[in-house]
């Protein structure tokens, strides 16, 4: 009997030491709730695409108040 092998195919993920989101959608609703917090400190999160691992990253945005 031949013994079949269960290979597990690790994708191929470029670690980009964030946090990842598969869609935008996802990315956002956390970035909502995450967002109470930065909001404190004038700093707003942002949704992006990644084009090293393709997924949704969040990036803190320091909230532009004061236009001089
Ligand atoms: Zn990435």
């Amino acid at each position: 009997m031949r013994q079949k092998k269960a290979s597990i195919s690790i994708p191929i993920q470029k670690s980009c030491g964030k946090n990842r989101y598969k869609s935008k959608t996802e990315a956002e609703a956390v970035a909502r709730e995450q967002g109470i917090i930065f909001a404190n400190q004038d700093l707003k999160l942002t949704a992006y695409l990644c084009p090293n691992c393709g997924g949704w990253h969040l990036t803190r945005q320091k909230l532009d108040k004061h236009h001089i």
